[in-house]
């Protein structure tokens, strides 16, 4: 085996790296299974990742991920835009959607505040929520965020910087189990939490 393709190998394992909860060793196994058995598979990968780099951005209102300036959810004149819900990622946005539990609109963190990483606030986009708060009035801002250490926090930094918004502002109600993070609670289970939120402020 030459140099050069000794080279191209170790770099496809380590860009595989970059992958959450894939280290050295799976890298390894990835990159072998995708030059021996996936080539096709491997030139779609390479072609759908280039065409998300160029095409996905963040939604203007809500952060999600979309393809145009807003996406689906904040584009709908029908939903109620006086009660804004916060979640953590998209696929919250997905498992409330199909709870069928609410008609306002969102906001996507895209993160999480982690307690015991001294609690950094660039995890999660604060400046863009303030924007949107300021641009447009809600009479009710709902945070759902995971019920998880992780998610206390979160809902703890959120319910400090929210308080000077004139907004009620509720929490979903702790009817989940503990630990509960929402994309894998049942849609029942996520509508009675939902119905059951808590006023916080
Ligand atoms: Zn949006």
């Amino acid at each position: 085996m030459s140099t050069k393709n000794t080279d191209a190998l170790s770099r496809l394992t380590n860009a595989l790296k970059v992958l959450p909860n894939v280290g050295p060793k799976t890298a390894q196994r990835m990159a072998y299974e995708l030059l021996q058995h996936k080539r096709a598979g491997a030139e779609e990968l390479v072609a759908a990742i280039q065409a998300a780099l160029l095409q996905v951005h963040h939604c203007r209102l809500c952060n999600t991920f979309c393809e145009g300036e807003l996406c689906a959810i904040c584009a709908d004149k029908t939903r109620d835009a006086k009660r804004l819900m916060i979640v953590q990622m998209p696929v919250d946005v997905a498992s409330m959607e199909s709870a069928n539990c609410h008609d306002g609109l969102y906001f996507v963190l895209m993160g999480q505040v982690n307690p015991t990483q001294g609690a950094d606030l660039q995890a999660i986009a604060l400046d863009k929520l303030v924007t949107r708060l300021q641009e447009y009035e809600v009479e009710e801002i709902i945070i759902a965020t995971n019920f998880t250490a992780e998610g206390d926090a979160t809902a703890y930094v959120l319910s400090q910087l929210l308080t000077d918004f004139p907004a009620k502002i509720t929490r979903l109600a702790r009817g989940m189990p503990l630990g509960g993070e929402l994309e894998y609670v049942d849609a029942g289970t996520l509508a009675q939490a939902v119905y059951e939120r808590r006023n916080i402020k």
